[in-house]
């Protein structure tokens, strides 16, 4: 087998930790007679001088009895999963680790998932999805830190190119489709010319739509996970690959420029309410898909088999958003509480989409109201009134929907700073039950 030996400074770019971890993995390993390998990810990361935390193990031999072995050792918990002849280590410090076995897939079907056997390294590296991430380094202490290479990962990741290791790899696992991108686009690398021919080729087969929709979502989420999910939907657009979320999929001008402005508005949001938990890969989603039909969207949603609650964030993310935009960028004179009505149902992913679009198309005062209304909008969902349902009972207000009526009215009137204290919202409601009393006689 090809491969250059050993680049000793490549594991001294680990933490010092992370090292000695490793050199006593290396020294277990011989006393459980088997070979151990750092692979995948985190060695091309390494190799790119990028950081990365995640230690992925495989074991020539059996993976599962050495990370019982090594669980014994460190007092670490322990997860197996047989099936994949996989585990999980966690550390009494916290740190995870995922030890495998050295393994050859067969895929009976295209895009379905692989059966498994345990195999040499070599075999294990063959079944991987680009070369850059089928480079091995070694960890038993006499070979530790020898890597191999056996498909030039280290020579594609000179010429920043992301290129499959045979012609059947995205047919076998379209995923490797979105992978290809998702890699290509994160480090700046180009797709090598045959591999490019491969992805467009597996593309026009229906490969892609054989995919399950979870898989699928994962791949389109992580791929907008990435930094710059905007040049990923570009690319995928230039591959033609967005049909695949639907095929009527609006990719118009617009669209691009709000998809353009996500990253502004993300960081306006964070910046403001650090607190708030943002889905940005869902907000990407929401703005590719705002120009598309509700039906083309809820199509996209099924297809995606997305959760309860992000179906309900995508599909609220197209023409409700345009409205409340229109309406909060030309009413200057806007109450707090009107705010408050128009925007109560959107989630903080909705409010960072409204921002987007508006970035997206000036940066003038309408911005900057519309920034106000945000941060007022945001600080005015936490008002409460003083008075609750039974206040109104004991006030002698007979049960029934005018509560509703009027709680609101109250919460309004707090909002707008028309009343202030307890007292004040108890004359406010009897006024106003006052003025019914007066309405229903005439
Ligand atoms: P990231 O930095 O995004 O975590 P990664 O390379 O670590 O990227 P993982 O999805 O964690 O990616 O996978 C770990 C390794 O497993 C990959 O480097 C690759 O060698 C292999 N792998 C993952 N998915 C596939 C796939 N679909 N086909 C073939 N090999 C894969």
């Amino acid at each position: 087998m090809k491969h250059r030996m050993t680049q000793n400074d490549l594991l001294h770019r680990l933490s010092q930790e992370h090292l000695s971890l490793l050199r006593e993995l290396g020294s277990l390993a011989d006393e459980g007679g088997v070979s151990l390998y750092l692979v995948g990810g985190v060695v091309r990361d390494l190799l790119l001088k990028r950081e990365n935390w995640d230690l992925d193990l495989t074991v020539e031999g059996d993976g599962i009895a050495f990370a019982r072995l090594v669980a014994d050792r460190y007092g670490a918990g322990l997860a197996v999963f047989e099936r994949f002849a996989t585990a999980r280590l966690v550390f009494p410090d916290g740190l995870k680790i995922d030890i495998a076995t050295t393994r050859r897939e067969s895929y009976e079907q295209p895009a379905l998932l692989p059966t498994v056997q345990p195999a040499s390294i070599e075999e294990d590296l063959s079944r991987r999805d680009f070369t850059i991430n089928a480079i091995a380094v070694q960890l038993n202490p006499r070979q530790f830190g020898r890597v191999l290479d056996p498909y030039g990962g280290q020579r594609d990741l000179r010429a920043r190119t992301i290129r499959v290791l045979h012609a059947g790899s995205f047919q076998d696992d379209p995923t490797r489709i979105f992978r290809a991108i998702r890699f290509e686009q994160r480090f700046g690398f180009r797709l090598e010319r045959a591999t490019v021919r491969l992805l467009a080729q597996a593309a026009s087969t229906n490969l892609i739509q054989q995919l399950s929709g979870p898989r699928l979502q994962n791949e389109i989420l992580l791929l907008f996970a990435e930094q710059y999910p905007a040049r990923a939907i570009a690319r995928l657009a230039q591959l033609k690959l967005l049909r695949f979320l639907h095929r009527r999929l609006c990719y118009t001008k617009n669209v691009k420029r709000t998809v353009a402005a996500v990253p502004k508005a993300l960081a306006w949001w964070v910046h403001r309410f650090p607190d708030s938990a943002i889905d940005r890969p869902i907000v990407y989603l929401m703005a590719l898909s705002n120009e598309s039909s509700p039906v083309v969207v809820a199509a996209m949603i099924r297809r995606l088999a997305l959760s309860r609650v992000q179906a309900k964030n995508v599909s609220a993310g197209g023409r409700q958003v345009d409205r409340a935009l229109k309406r909060l960028t030309n009413k200057e004179t806007a109450r707090p509480s009107q705010v408050y009505r128009l925007l109560t149902d959107f989630s903080d992913e909705a409010l960072v989409l409204l921002l987007a679009k508006q970035l997206s198309v000036q940066h003038g005062v309408r911005l900057s109201l519309l920034k106000r209304h945000l941060v007022a909008y945001v600080k005015n969902k936490a008002i409460k009134t003083a008075l609750t349902g039974r206040d109104l009972q004991a006030m002698g207000l007979q049960p029934g929907p005018r509560y509703k009526t009027i709680l609101g009215k109250l919460l309004d009137a707090r909002i707008d700073g028309v009343v202030t204290t307890e007292a004040d919202e108890r004359v406010f409601v009897r006024k106003w039950l006052g003025n019914q009393k007066v309405q229903n006689e005439c």
